[in-house]
Protein backbone atom coordinates (compact mmCIF):
# COMPACT_ATOMS: atom_id res chain seq x y z
CA UNK A 1 0.00 0.00 0.00
CA UNK A 2 1.68 3.45 -1.23
CA UNK A 3 1.88 6.00 1.78
CA UNK A 4 -1.23 8.60 1.43
CA UNK A 5 0.15 12.09 0.36
CA UNK A 6 -0.50 14.68 2.31
CA UNK A 7 1.60 17.44 0.90
CA UNK A 8 -1.52 19.78 -0.60
CA UNK A 9 -3.03 21.65 2.34
CA UNK A 10 -6.90 20.85 2.99
CA UNK A 11 -9.93 22.82 3.75
CA UNK A 12 -10.77 22.75 7.76
CA UNK A 13 -13.46 20.09 7.92
CA UNK A 14 -15.95 22.33 9.93
CA UNK A 15 -17.50 19.47 11.31
CA UNK A 16 -20.54 20.09 13.53
CA UNK A 17 -19.98 20.64 17.44
CA UNK A 18 -23.52 20.19 18.42
CA UNK A 19 -24.22 16.93 18.75
CA UNK A 20 -24.73 16.30 15.08
CA UNK A 21 -22.97 13.29 13.85
CA UNK A 22 -19.52 13.69 12.57
CA UNK A 23 -19.18 11.57 9.63
CA UNK A 24 -16.64 13.37 7.93
CA UNK A 25 -12.87 13.67 9.30
CA UNK A 26 -9.63 14.76 8.07
CA UNK A 27 -7.07 12.57 5.93
CA UNK A 28 -10.32 10.15 5.00
CA UNK A 29 -11.16 9.54 1.17
CA UNK A 30 -13.92 11.80 0.29
CA UNK A 31 -15.38 8.61 -1.28
CA UNK A 32 -15.28 6.45 2.28
CA UNK A 33 -18.80 4.95 2.73
CA UNK A 34 -19.47 6.52 6.48
CA UNK A 35 -19.40 3.09 9.06
CA UNK A 36 -19.55 2.49 12.98
CA UNK A 37 -18.35 -0.36 13.97
CA UNK A 38 -20.82 -3.19 15.29
CA UNK A 39 -18.95 -3.36 18.99
CA UNK A 40 -17.50 -0.46 20.02
CA UNK A 41 -18.45 3.26 18.66
CA UNK A 42 -15.68 3.93 16.37
CA UNK A 43 -16.33 5.00 13.13
CA UNK A 44 -14.58 6.01 10.03
CA UNK A 45 -13.32 9.21 10.92
CA UNK A 46 -10.76 7.10 12.05
CA UNK A 47 -8.86 7.44 8.80
CA UNK A 48 -6.73 4.08 9.54
CA UNK A 49 -10.08 2.14 10.85
CA UNK A 50 -11.17 -0.50 8.60
CA UNK A 51 -13.75 -3.55 9.48
CA UNK A 52 -14.09 -7.58 9.31
CA UNK A 53 -17.26 -9.28 7.85
CA UNK A 54 -18.86 -8.58 10.93
CA UNK A 55 -18.36 -4.94 11.06
CA UNK A 56 -16.15 -4.99 13.79
CA UNK A 57 -13.24 -2.63 14.01
CA UNK A 58 -9.53 -3.12 14.10
CA UNK A 59 -9.68 -1.36 17.56
CA UNK A 60 -11.99 -4.10 19.03
CA UNK A 61 -9.52 -6.79 17.17
CA UNK A 62 -6.76 -5.56 18.64
CA UNK A 63 -8.44 -5.36 22.36
CA UNK A 64 -9.33 -9.29 21.94
CA UNK A 65 -5.75 -10.08 20.53
CA UNK A 66 -3.19 -7.79 22.11
CA UNK A 67 -4.46 -6.34 24.95
CA UNK A 68 -5.85 -8.68 26.74
CA UNK A 69 -3.05 -10.60 26.37
CA UNK A 70 -1.14 -7.95 28.45
CA UNK A 71 -3.03 -7.15 30.82
CA UNK A 72 -2.95 -9.03 34.02
CA UNK A 73 -5.87 -10.92 35.69
CA UNK A 74 -6.71 -10.05 38.89
CA UNK A 75 -4.46 -12.93 40.60
CA UNK A 76 -1.91 -11.97 38.16
CA UNK A 77 -2.20 -8.22 38.90
CA UNK A 78 -2.36 -8.89 43.17
CA UNK A 79 1.27 -10.53 42.62
CA UNK A 80 2.37 -7.73 40.24
CA UNK A 81 1.41 -5.04 42.74
CA UNK A 82 3.18 -6.78 45.58
CA UNK A 83 6.46 -7.06 43.80
CA UNK A 84 6.34 -3.55 42.48
CA UNK A 85 5.52 -2.06 45.93
CA UNK A 86 8.64 -4.16 47.60
CA UNK A 87 10.76 -3.15 44.76
CA UNK A 88 10.17 0.34 44.89
CA UNK A 89 10.43 0.20 48.96
CA UNK A 90 13.54 -1.23 48.94
CA UNK A 91 15.52 0.60 46.33
CA UNK A 92 13.82 3.41 48.06
CA UNK A 93 15.07 2.74 51.69
CA UNK A 94 17.88 5.42 52.37
CA UNK A 95 16.63 7.56 49.84
CA UNK A 96 13.49 10.50 50.45
CA UNK A 97 11.61 9.46 48.04
CA UNK A 98 10.89 5.92 46.17
CA UNK A 99 9.13 7.01 42.99
CA UNK A 100 7.65 9.88 41.43
CA UNK A 101 4.40 10.53 40.24
CA UNK A 102 3.47 13.55 37.65
CA UNK A 103 0.08 15.07 38.61
CA UNK A 104 -2.17 16.97 36.62
CA UNK A 105 -5.41 16.76 38.99
CA UNK A 106 -7.58 14.31 36.50
CA UNK A 107 -9.10 11.62 37.74
CA UNK A 108 -6.02 8.72 36.53
CA UNK A 109 -3.20 10.83 38.19
CA UNK A 110 -4.87 11.46 41.34
CA UNK A 111 -6.81 8.32 41.88
CA UNK A 112 -3.04 6.73 40.99
CA UNK A 113 -1.73 9.16 44.42
CA UNK A 114 -4.27 7.85 46.58
CA UNK A 115 -2.89 4.19 45.97
CA UNK A 116 0.54 4.72 45.98
CA UNK A 117 -0.29 6.35 49.40
CA UNK A 118 -2.06 3.31 50.73
CA UNK A 119 0.73 1.65 49.59
CA UNK A 120 2.82 2.90 51.94
CA UNK A 121 5.37 4.76 48.94
CA UNK A 122 6.95 7.81 49.15
CA UNK A 123 6.62 9.88 45.92
CA UNK A 124 7.58 12.98 45.19
CA UNK A 125 4.78 14.69 43.21
CA UNK A 126 5.65 17.45 40.59
CA UNK A 127 2.92 19.29 39.00
CA UNK A 128 3.52 20.97 35.90
CA UNK A 129 2.15 24.22 35.13
CA UNK A 130 1.88 25.13 31.28
CA UNK A 131 -0.44 28.04 32.06
CA UNK A 132 -3.83 26.72 31.01
CA UNK A 133 -4.40 25.02 34.66
CA UNK A 134 -8.78 25.18 35.45
CA UNK A 135 -8.78 26.30 39.09
CA UNK A 136 -10.50 23.39 40.08
CA UNK A 137 -6.95 21.55 38.82
CA UNK A 138 -4.67 23.79 40.86
CA UNK A 139 -7.58 22.96 44.07
CA UNK A 140 -7.50 19.27 43.22
CA UNK A 141 -3.68 18.92 43.54
CA UNK A 142 -3.14 21.19 46.77
CA UNK A 143 -5.87 19.12 48.36
CA UNK A 144 -4.31 15.76 47.59
CA UNK A 145 -0.89 16.77 48.64
CA UNK A 146 -2.17 17.56 52.16
CA UNK A 147 -4.31 15.21 52.71
CA UNK A 148 -1.76 12.38 51.55
CA UNK A 149 1.15 14.49 53.33
CA UNK A 150 3.08 14.48 50.26
CA UNK A 151 5.96 16.50 48.68
CA UNK A 152 4.76 18.04 46.32
CA UNK A 153 6.94 20.53 43.21
CA UNK A 154 5.37 22.56 40.87
CA UNK A 155 7.40 23.50 37.96
CA UNK A 156 6.00 26.78 36.37
CA UNK A 157 6.73 27.50 32.40
CA UNK A 158 7.74 30.53 31.32
CA UNK A 159 4.19 32.35 30.05
CA UNK A 160 5.81 33.73 27.31
CA UNK A 161 7.64 30.68 26.20
CA UNK A 162 4.61 29.02 26.28
CA UNK A 163 2.45 31.21 24.46
CA UNK A 164 5.41 31.60 21.63
CA UNK A 165 5.37 27.53 21.29
CA UNK A 166 1.38 27.18 21.12
CA UNK A 167 1.14 29.70 18.64
CA UNK A 168 4.12 27.81 16.56
CA UNK A 169 1.53 24.44 16.98
CA UNK A 170 -1.35 26.85 15.86
CA UNK A 171 0.37 28.30 13.02
CA UNK A 172 1.25 24.70 11.97
CA UNK A 173 -2.06 23.89 11.53
CA UNK A 174 -1.40 20.45 12.77
CA UNK A 175 -4.03 18.01 15.13
CA UNK A 176 -1.84 17.49 17.53
CA UNK A 177 -2.18 20.81 19.77
CA UNK A 178 -1.78 19.34 22.88
CA UNK A 179 1.79 18.37 22.09
CA UNK A 180 3.82 21.60 23.79
CA UNK A 181 1.90 21.18 26.94
CA UNK A 182 2.06 17.15 27.29
CA UNK A 183 5.83 17.82 25.92
CA UNK A 184 6.70 20.18 28.43
CA UNK A 185 4.94 18.21 31.64
CA UNK A 186 6.97 14.76 30.51
CA UNK A 187 10.39 16.88 29.93
CA UNK A 188 9.75 18.59 33.03
CA UNK A 189 8.91 15.14 35.29
CA UNK A 190 11.90 13.19 34.13
CA UNK A 191 14.07 16.10 35.10
CA UNK A 192 13.27 16.41 38.56
CA UNK A 193 13.38 12.45 38.58
CA UNK A 194 16.82 12.61 37.26
CA UNK A 195 17.77 15.29 39.74
CA UNK A 196 16.69 13.52 43.12
CA UNK A 197 17.92 9.77 41.29
CA UNK A 198 14.33 8.25 41.39
CA UNK A 199 14.13 5.73 39.00
CA UNK A 200 10.75 4.71 39.14
CA UNK A 201 7.52 7.05 37.54
CA UNK A 202 4.29 6.00 38.48
CA UNK A 203 1.88 7.02 35.64
CA UNK A 204 -1.84 6.86 35.26
CA UNK A 205 -2.11 5.58 31.90
CA UNK A 206 -4.35 2.23 31.91
CA UNK A 207 -6.18 0.17 29.45
CA UNK A 208 -9.53 -0.04 31.22
CA UNK A 209 -10.38 3.90 30.35
CA UNK A 210 -7.59 4.00 27.27
CA UNK A 211 -7.31 1.15 25.35
CA UNK A 212 -8.21 2.88 22.17
CA UNK A 213 -6.85 5.72 20.61
CA UNK A 214 -6.58 6.01 17.19
CA UNK A 215 -2.83 6.84 15.49
CA UNK A 216 -4.00 8.86 13.17
CA UNK A 217 -5.75 11.21 15.58
CA UNK A 218 -2.55 12.82 16.88
CA UNK A 219 0.96 12.47 17.09
CA UNK A 220 3.75 11.85 19.37
CA UNK A 221 4.00 14.56 21.71
CA UNK A 222 7.59 13.65 22.72
CA UNK A 223 8.86 13.89 18.80
CA UNK A 224 11.13 16.83 20.03
CA UNK A 225 12.10 16.89 16.55
CA UNK A 226 8.78 18.03 15.65
CA UNK A 227 8.53 20.37 18.31
CA UNK A 228 11.62 22.47 18.02
CA UNK A 229 11.31 22.06 13.48
CA UNK A 230 7.74 23.88 14.36
CA UNK A 231 9.35 26.31 16.66
CA UNK A 232 12.17 27.43 14.42
CA UNK A 233 9.68 27.47 11.76
CA UNK A 234 6.72 29.41 13.20
CA UNK A 235 7.92 30.87 16.78
CA UNK A 236 8.96 34.67 16.91
CA UNK A 237 11.38 34.01 20.14
CA UNK A 238 14.24 31.88 21.45
CA UNK A 239 12.89 28.46 22.93
CA UNK A 240 14.26 29.68 25.95
CA UNK A 241 14.02 27.43 29.09
CA UNK A 242 10.90 25.58 27.50
CA UNK A 243 11.46 21.96 29.08
CA UNK A 244 12.59 19.69 26.39
CA UNK A 245 13.67 15.88 26.05
CA UNK A 246 15.77 15.07 23.13
CA UNK A 247 16.02 11.91 21.07
CA UNK A 248 18.84 10.34 22.86
CA UNK A 249 17.84 10.96 26.54
CA UNK A 250 14.11 9.59 25.75
CA UNK A 251 15.18 6.34 24.52
CA UNK A 252 18.74 5.70 25.22
CA UNK A 253 19.59 7.58 28.43
CA UNK A 254 16.29 7.62 30.62
CA UNK A 255 15.60 4.11 29.69
CA UNK A 256 19.07 2.26 29.44
CA UNK A 257 21.72 4.33 31.16
CA UNK A 258 19.87 5.34 34.18
CA UNK A 259 17.60 2.63 33.42
CA UNK A 260 13.77 4.53 34.54
CA UNK A 261 11.00 2.52 34.30
CA UNK A 262 7.65 3.90 33.80
CA UNK A 263 5.23 1.84 35.76
CA UNK A 264 1.62 1.77 35.07
CA UNK A 265 -0.30 0.43 38.50
CA UNK A 266 -3.66 0.98 37.34
CA UNK A 267 -3.31 -1.92 35.03
CA UNK A 268 -2.77 -4.11 37.90
CA UNK A 269 -6.40 -3.68 39.99
CA UNK A 270 -9.59 -3.06 38.93
CA UNK A 271 -10.07 0.31 37.77
CA UNK A 272 -13.79 1.79 37.10
CA UNK A 273 -13.61 5.57 36.14
CA UNK A 274 -16.97 6.13 38.05
CA UNK A 275 -15.87 4.42 41.30
CA UNK A 276 -12.27 6.03 41.13
CA UNK A 277 -14.41 9.43 40.76
CA UNK A 278 -16.32 8.49 43.95
CA UNK A 279 -13.60 7.48 46.29
CA UNK A 280 -11.53 10.50 45.41
CA UNK A 281 -14.94 13.19 45.99
CA UNK A 282 -15.32 10.84 49.30
CA UNK A 283 -11.75 10.72 50.26
CA UNK A 284 -10.02 13.58 48.98
CA UNK A 285 -12.12 16.01 48.69
CA UNK A 286 -11.45 15.77 45.20
CA UNK A 287 -13.75 17.50 42.48
CA UNK A 288 -14.52 16.37 39.25
CA UNK A 289 -14.56 18.92 36.00
CA UNK A 290 -16.36 17.44 33.76
CA UNK A 291 -14.69 15.34 30.90
CA UNK A 292 -11.06 13.53 30.65
CA UNK A 293 -8.08 16.13 30.29
CA UNK A 294 -10.64 18.84 31.02
CA UNK A 295 -7.92 19.66 33.78
CA UNK A 296 -6.94 22.62 31.44
CA UNK A 297 -8.63 24.94 30.06
CA UNK A 298 -6.56 24.39 26.51
CA UNK A 299 -7.23 20.81 26.73
CA UNK A 300 -11.22 21.24 27.26
CA UNK A 301 -10.92 23.42 23.99
CA UNK A 302 -8.71 21.42 22.13
CA UNK A 303 -10.91 18.22 22.45
CA UNK A 304 -14.06 19.66 22.63
CA UNK A 305 -13.74 22.51 19.81
CA UNK A 306 -10.35 22.39 17.98
CA UNK A 307 -9.97 18.81 17.17
CA UNK A 308 -13.39 17.65 16.26
CA UNK A 309 -14.39 21.17 14.48
CA UNK A 310 -11.30 21.37 12.30
CA UNK A 311 -10.41 17.68 12.10
CA UNK A 312 -13.94 15.92 12.37
CA UNK A 313 -11.77 13.87 15.39
CA UNK A 314 -13.93 13.84 18.62
CA UNK A 315 -12.13 11.88 21.28
CA UNK A 316 -15.34 11.27 23.21
CA UNK A 317 -15.68 8.36 20.34
CA UNK A 318 -12.21 6.10 22.01
CA UNK A 319 -12.55 7.02 25.12
CA UNK A 320 -16.28 5.83 25.17
CA UNK A 321 -15.24 2.78 23.12
CA UNK A 322 -12.75 1.62 25.54
CA UNK A 323 -15.26 1.69 28.60
CA UNK A 324 -17.36 -0.49 26.07
CA UNK A 325 -14.77 -3.08 25.60
CA UNK A 326 -13.72 -3.14 29.34
CA UNK A 327 -18.06 -3.62 30.05
CA UNK A 328 -18.13 0.06 32.10
CA UNK A 329 -20.62 0.90 29.92
CA UNK A 330 -23.17 0.09 26.95
CA UNK A 331 -22.80 0.79 23.05
CA UNK A 332 -26.39 2.03 23.23
CA UNK A 333 -25.55 4.22 26.05
CA UNK A 334 -22.39 5.64 24.60
CA UNK A 335 -24.52 6.52 21.29
CA UNK A 336 -26.56 8.49 23.34
CA UNK A 337 -23.94 10.54 24.99
CA UNK A 338 -22.18 11.34 21.18
CA UNK A 339 -25.56 12.93 20.74
CA UNK A 340 -24.96 15.42 23.41
CA UNK A 341 -22.86 18.61 21.95
CA UNK A 342 -19.32 18.61 22.37
CA UNK A 343 -19.12 21.90 24.33
CA UNK A 344 -22.06 24.14 26.39
CA UNK A 345 -22.47 27.20 24.24
CA UNK A 346 -21.45 29.78 26.32
CA UNK A 347 -18.25 27.91 28.05
CA UNK A 348 -17.37 27.68 24.76
CA UNK A 349 -17.39 31.19 23.82
CA UNK A 350 -15.99 32.30 27.35
CA UNK A 351 -12.87 29.37 26.70
CA UNK A 352 -12.51 31.15 23.13
CA UNK A 353 -12.54 34.44 24.43
CA UNK A 354 -10.03 33.17 27.59
CA UNK A 355 -7.72 31.20 25.42
CA UNK A 356 -7.30 34.62 22.41
CA UNK A 357 -6.70 36.47 25.41
CA UNK A 358 -4.30 34.84 26.79
CA UNK A 359 -2.95 34.07 23.75
CA UNK A 360 -2.77 37.69 23.15
CA UNK A 361 -4.78 37.57 19.91
CA UNK A 362 -8.34 38.71 19.01
CA UNK A 363 -11.34 36.19 18.91
CA UNK A 364 -10.96 37.19 15.08
CA UNK A 365 -7.73 36.26 14.94
CA UNK A 366 -7.86 33.21 16.47
CA UNK A 367 -10.66 32.05 14.94
CA UNK A 368 -8.80 32.48 11.85
CA UNK A 369 -5.93 30.39 12.94
CA UNK A 370 -8.59 27.58 13.39
CA UNK A 371 -10.14 27.70 10.02
CA UNK A 372 -6.60 27.78 8.53
CA UNK A 373 -6.11 24.24 6.14
CA UNK A 374 -5.27 21.31 7.86
CA UNK A 375 -1.69 20.02 8.00
CA UNK A 376 0.24 16.50 8.70
CA UNK A 377 3.00 16.03 10.92
CA UNK A 378 5.00 14.70 8.01
CA UNK A 379 5.02 17.80 5.96
CA UNK A 380 7.38 18.59 9.28
CA UNK A 381 10.76 17.61 10.61
CA UNK A 382 10.31 14.49 12.65
CA UNK A 383 12.31 11.76 14.61
CA UNK A 384 10.39 9.06 12.58
CA UNK A 385 13.24 7.81 10.53
CA UNK A 386 15.09 8.35 13.65
CA UNK A 387 13.01 6.13 15.69
CA UNK A 388 12.87 3.31 12.77
CA UNK A 389 16.94 3.01 12.76
CA UNK A 390 16.78 2.57 16.63
CA UNK A 391 14.26 0.19 16.89
CA UNK A 392 16.10 -2.13 13.80
CA UNK A 393 19.54 -1.46 16.36
CA UNK A 394 17.62 -3.08 19.28
CA UNK A 395 15.97 -5.90 17.87
CA UNK A 396 19.20 -6.51 16.08
CA UNK A 397 21.13 -6.58 19.27
CA UNK A 398 18.68 -8.72 21.35
CA UNK A 399 18.56 -11.22 18.24
CA UNK A 400 22.53 -11.31 18.48
CA UNK A 401 22.70 -11.91 21.96
CA UNK A 402 20.13 -14.59 22.23
CA UNK A 403 22.25 -15.88 19.74
CA UNK A 404 25.36 -16.01 21.42
CA UNK A 405 23.48 -17.19 24.80
CA UNK A 406 22.12 -20.06 22.62
CA UNK A 407 18.43 -19.11 23.28
ZN1 LIG B 1 -14.83 -1.48 17.47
Amino acid sequence: MSSPDYSDPAEAVCAPTDGSPITRAAFVPIDRNYQVCTRCVMDTTDPEIDFDEHGVCNHCRHFDSVIKSQWPTLEQGGLLLTNMIETLKLQGTGKSYDCIIGLSGGVDSSYCALKVAEWGLRPLVVHVDAGWNSELAVMNIEQICKRLGFDLVTHVIDWEEMRDMQLAFLRSNLANQDAPQDHAFFAALYGYAEKAGIKYVINGSNFATESILPRAWGYDAMDATLLKGIHSRFGTRPRGKFPVINFFDLYVKYPHLLKMEVLKPLNFLPYRKQDAIETLERDLGWRYYGGKHFESRWSRFFQAYYLPYKFGYDKRKAHLSSLILDGQMDRSDALDALNQPLYDERLLLEDKTFIAKKLKLSVAEFEDLINQPIRHYSEYPNHQKKLRVIRYVYRTIRKMISTILGR
